[in-house]
């Protein structure tokens, strides 16, 4: 059985109770060693087997677990964050299918969850924005024509930008020929809820100066849009004039 962990952005105490048993459990832990916080290895028990899948290819990997498979042992894959957002599992667990290995999916909180709350704020204010566009600049991994960042800037809406740190010209270019403008706040987030986790704030037009001053190149969410400032209007949640499924509307 493969365990596939969500493991948080950073603080160690981010992991879910759930991913936490996992570790505990496992006779061997495959960890994304670039990202993952080390301290999560001391949930481990004496005897399980540790690998760094950051020096480690697909088929190492796949290796690894299908001796580990043989011979009865439990797996824990450890992911950053969440494994849903750009954990390249989606290989793995082809992998897994492929081999008859079976598998399951503990979440973790994502580093973009992570950042709201180092920025202290929420990206879904009333009246600002109420949808949150997650993506990231088109690179070395290419992004569907359908989704270029032009075209997803025409919204304004909150946007969250992973693995961009590296290409901020053409991001800030291209947020601004798609419809933010220049002066649309923005901030950099780099290594959220880690112990040296540090917050720029800046606009989409200095994002990339504020980056080079700071030499900030990776470990870091690019958000951008009214969400870091604006006014907004209150919810009607806990709007004494409106009833709720739990709550009549004060007369
Ligand atoms: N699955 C992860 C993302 C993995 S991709 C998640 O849910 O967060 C790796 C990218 O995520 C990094 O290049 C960076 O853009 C972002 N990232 C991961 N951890 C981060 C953190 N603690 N603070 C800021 N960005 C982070």
């Amino acid at each position: 059985m493969v365990h596939i962990v969500g493991a948080g952005c950073g603080a160690p105490d981010l992991i879910t109770l759930r991913g936490k048993k996992h570790l505990e459990n496992a006779d061997v832990i495959i960890y994304a060693g670039s990202l993952v916080n080390a301290e999560l290895l001391s949930f481990a028990k004496k005897d399980c087997d540790i690998y760094d899948s950051a020096k480690m290819t697909l088929e190492e990997i796949i290796n690894v677990i299908v001796s580990a498979e043989s011979e009865n042992k439990t797996t824990v894959r450890l992911h950053t964050g969440d494994p849903s957002l750009y954990g390249a599992i989606g290989e793995q667990i082809r992998e897994f299918s492929i081999h008859g290995i079976e598998y399951d999916i503990t979440p973790g909180v994502s580093s973009f969850s992570g950042a709201a709350s180092s920025l202290k704020t929420e990206y879904t204010l009333p009246d600002v924005s109420q949808t949150v566009i997650i993506t990231r600049a088109s690179g070395n991994t290419s992004v569907p024509d359908s989704e270029n960042l032009v075209s997803l800037a025409k919204h304004r809406a909150t946007m969250v930008l992973f693995l961009s740190t590296g290409l901020l010209d053409k991001v800030t270019k291209e947020l601004i020929e798609g419809g933010y403008s220049p002066d649309t706040p923005a901030a950099i987030v780099y290594k959220a809820t880690w112990a040296d986790e540090k917050v720029f704030r800046c606009t989409v037009s200095t994002l990339k100066k504020t980056a080079e001053e700071n030499k900030i190149t990776k470990t870091a969410l690019i958000t951008v849009g009214d969400f870091l400032t604006s006014d907004f209007s209150r919810s009607h949640l806990y709007d004494p004039d409106f009833s709720t499924e739990f709550r009549e509307a004060k007369k």
